[in-house]
C-alpha cells in the first residue's frame, strides 16, 4: 500500500474528538497542519471525510467508516506494542507457552458479578405467552410471548443479561470499568440496569431525538446519556468514548448473533417451545419478528435448524429499513438516509447480526399498518405496546390470511417487545399521527375489517 499512515494516523486522532483544534493539541501540530494532512488524505483517497457544520466537524458515512476501521488497528498495534515492551520488561516470559494476556484480572470480582447476575436471573419469572384468536378467522391461534414485563420493561433485557455474560465470560469486564453501548433506547435501559447491578459506570451514546422516557429510565438506573445530533455517528462516538475511559464499547450490533446460547439453555426459543407444549397446535406455522439487531432472529432462527422444528421465521420490516432489500438482493452496501419510525427494528445499513439464512421469509410492513395494527391490537388485547408489535401483528394478519385461504388451520407466535406506554406522545397521539398524514384509518379499517368480517380488502391508496 503506497498510502502514507501519518494521514491515515491523523485523520484517526480528529475523527476521535470531532475536531481539528483537540486533534492538533494531541499531536502537538498546528490546526493548519491537521487540516492539511486531512486535506491531501480525502484528495488521495477520493472522498470525503468530514462535512464542516457551524460550530462543529461531522463524519461523512465513509469518513465514520474509515475512522471505526482505523481506531481499532491503532489500538491493536498499541496492545502489541505493550505487550513486546512487557516481554522486555521480564525476559521470563520470553520462553513462557501461557499468554501475558489478563495478568491483572481480578478473577474474584468477575465470579462475583458472575453469582450477581445469575441471581437476580433466577428472582426472575419467565414471560407470558398470551393466546386471542380473531372473530372472523377461530381455526388459527394467535400467541404473543409478551416481553414487556421484563425488569426493564423490553425484550432487551435478555440480550443486555448475555452480553455483560459474555463480556465477564472474556475478561473485558472487570471492577470498575466503564461500559458504553450506541443505542437509540430499549437497550441502553436494560444495559444500565446491568451496570447498576454490577456497580459499573455506565454511557449511553443515543440521538438526541431520543424517547425522553427513555432517557430518564438510563438516569433512574444511574447511567448517563450522550446525546449525539447525526444518529449514524453513534458506534464511532461510542467506541471513542469507551477508549477515552479505558472502557468497553458493549456493541450489541456486532455481538447480539453470538451472545446468546442457541442450542439449548435458558432462551426464548426454548420457552416459547415448553408453554406450547399443551396446546392445540403445540408447532407454530410461523413465529413472526421484527429485526433491530438481528439477534433474536439470529437465536429463534439457528434454535429451529437445531432442534428440527418445522416452525418458519418470517420477519417483518418498517420503511426505512435496510434489511428487507438486503434480503431481497443480497447487496450488504445499501443505505437508507432516513430513520426508521418503528423503534426498535429496521436499520440504516445492514447491521452485523442480522443473519438473513435463517428467515424463511420476509415481509415489508408500511408504518401506517403498524400504527393502525397498534391502535386495533389495544381493542383486541385491552392494551398498549409498542411499535414493532404492531409490525409484527400486520405481518401475523398476511399469514393468517394465507393460511385461511388454503383452509389450513394451526398457530403464529409472535412478540409484544415493549409496552406502549413508551410511545403515548407518538404512534397514540392523534396529533402526531396525523401530522405525518399516515393513513392509520384506511389501514384500520381494512384490519377490522379482515378480524370481524375475514375478508381482505386491498387499499387503493395514492402513491405519496
Ligand atoms: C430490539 C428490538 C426489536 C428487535 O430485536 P433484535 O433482536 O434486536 O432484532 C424489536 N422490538 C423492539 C421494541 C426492540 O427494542
Amino acid at each position: 500500500m503506497q498510502r502514507s499512515l501519518s494521514g491515515f494516523y491523523v485523520f484517526a486522532v480528529a475523527a476521535r474528538h470531532l475536531s481539528f483544534t483537540a486533534a492538533a493539541k494531541e499531536l502537538f501540530v498546528t490546526q493548519g497542519a491537521v487540516s492539511q494532512q486531512i486535506k491531501n488524505l480525502e484528495e488521495e483517497l477520493g472522498f470525503k471525510l468530514f462535512t464542516r457544520k457551524t460550530r462543529r466537524l461531522e463524519l461523512t458515512r465513509e469518513g465514520v467508516k474509515l475512522a471505526e476501521t482505523l481506531l481499532y488497528s491503532f489500538r491493536s498495534i498499541e496492545s502489541a506494542l505493550d505487550d513486546i515492551a512487557s516481554l522486555k520488561d521480564n525476559p521470563v516470559r520470553e520462553q513462557s507457552h501461557f499468554s501475558s494476556h489478563n495478568t491483572e484480572l481480578n478473577r474474584e470480582w468477575v465470579e462475583w458479578a458472575i453469582a450477581k447476575i445469575n441471581s437476580d436471573y433466577h428472582r426472575t419469572a419467565d414471560t407470558n405467552l398470551i393466546k386471542v384468536n380473531l372473530k372472523a378467522h377461530p381455526e388459527i391461534d394467535i400467541y404473543f410471548k409478551d416481553e414487556s414485563t421484563h425488569p426493564t420493561g423490553s425484550f432487551k433485557h435478555r440480550l443486555a443479561r448475555s452480553l455483560f455474560i459474555f463480556a465477564l465470560c472474556h475478561g473485558w469486564v472487570q471492577k470498575g470499568t466503564t461500559i458504553v453501548e450506541a443505542s437509540d433506547g430499549s437497550m441502553a435501559v436494560a444495559e444500565a440496569y446491568f451496570a447498576a447491578l454490577l456497580g459499573l459506570p455506565y454511557i449511553a451514546v443515543m440521538p438526541s431525538d431520543a424517547s425522553q422516557k427513555k432517557m430518564d429510565k438510563v438516569s433512574f438506573f444511574g447511567g448517563k446519556c450522550h446525546l449525539v445530533e447525526d444518529s449514524s455517528q453513534l458506534r464511532i462516538i461510542a467506541q471513542s468514548l469507551a477508549e477515552e475511559h479505558n472502557g468497553l464499547f458493549m456493541d450489541q450490533h456486532l455481538y447480539a448473533e453470538r451472545v446468546v446460547g442457541w442450542r439449548s439453555g435458558n432462551n426464548i426459543a426454548e420457552s416459547i417451545y415448553k408453554q406450547m407444549k399443551e396446546e392445540q397446535h403445540p408447532h407454530p406455522k410461523w413465529i413472526v419478528l421484527g429485526i433491530g439487531t438481528g439477534g433474536t432472529s439470529a437465536l429463534i432462527g439457528r434454535y429451529n435448524r437445531f432442534h428440527l422444528k418445522k416452525t418458519k421465521l418470517c420477519a417483518v420490516d418498517p420503511e426505512n429499513s435496510v434489511y428487507f432489500d438486503f434480503y431481497q438482493t443480497g447487496n450488504p452496501n445499501l443505505v437508507c438516509r432516513q430513520k426508521s419510525r418503528v423503534e426498535g427494528i429496521g436499520a440504516p445499513e445492514v447491521e452485523p447480526s442480522f443473519i438473513p439464512g435463517i428467515i424463511d421469509r420476509m415481509m415489508k410492513i408500511p408504518d401506517a399498518a403498524t400504527y393502525a395494527s397498534l391502535h386495533y391490537l389495544e381493542k383486541l388485547l385491552g392494551r398498549k405496546c409498542g411499535g414493532s408489535t404492531g409490525t409484527n401483528f400486520y405481518g401475523v394478519l398476511q399469514l393468517v390470511r394465507e393460511m385461511s385461504e388454503k383452509r389450513e388451520q394451526g398457530s403464529i407466535v409472535t412478540m409484544i417487545a415493549d409496552s406502549g406506554e413508551n410511545y403515548l406522545n407518538t404512534y397514540y397521539n392523534q396529533d402526531w399521527l396525523s401530522m405525518k398524514e399516515f393513513p392509520v384509518e384506511e389501514y384500520y379499517n381494512q384490519i377490522d375489517h379482515f378480524c370481524e368480517k375475514g375478508k381482505w380488502k386491498e387499499l387503493n391508496l395514492p402513491s405519496k
